[in-house]
């Protein structure tokens, strides 16, 4: 496995062009620098999003799962994801789809990222582990089990040659959605 985790390994430098035009990390609430630079989409490689570094290698590790599929491919993959316990899915409600898939750089969507999540109003304890899961408070239980099961696919170390980030990547997501699951349980009681 170790061999594997080095060949994903990346080297991060930061793009001195950031220098002469500081700005914040594109990620929607992330306040750091945005100083890494990555094509906003594989259409328009000359247009980009700033990012600090740990969303650049977020963004890069989207980038490269969804390596080589066509936007067809990319959604027949997110369906499978994301409706697996809903066949019926109706035909034509994109937008309803993307709120579905965890795509918090807007990476699939090619959006500008949207308004500010009410994650602020959420019980504080919650605020950091709803950020994990990309949840917006309240939030339903079905909710937080789709997400989830989504995001363990997404992020399943097998996906990412073992990478050992992949396993803490993880191991990050149990624990925040047995937070998220133990608090509504309580709120339900
Ligand atoms: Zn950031």
């Amino acid at each position: 496995m170790q061999g594997h985790a080095a060949r994903y390994r990346r080297y991060y430098v930061p793009d001195p062009r950031a220098e002469a035009n500081p700005r914040v990390c594109d990620s929607p609430g992330c306040t750091a620098p945005g100083v890494f630079r990555a094509p906003k989409s594989r259409e328009a490689l000359n247009e980009y999003w700033w990012f600090c570094l740990d969303h650049v290698r977020e963004y890069n590790r989207s980038w490269d799962y969804y390596k080589g599929m066509t936007p067809a491919q990319i959604e027949a993959e997110l369906r499978r994801d994301v409706i697996w316990q809903r066949p019926s899915w109706p035909l034509g409600r994109i937008g309803a789809l993307n709120d579905a898939v965890c795509d918090p750089l807007g990476v699939l969507t090619r959006r500008r990222p949207g308004p500010q999540p009410k994650r602020n109003e959420a019980p504080p304890a919650l605020r950091r582990p709803l950020a994990v899961l990309g949840l917006d408070w309240p939030v339903a239980r079905e909710d937080v089990k789709k997400r989830y099961k989504h995001l363990v696919l997404v992020h399943h170390p097998d996906r990412h040659g073992g990478a050992r980030e992949a396993e803490e990547k993880v191991k990050e997501i149990n624990a925040a959605y047995a937070a998220v699951m133990r608090a509504l349980r309580t709120a339900h009681e």
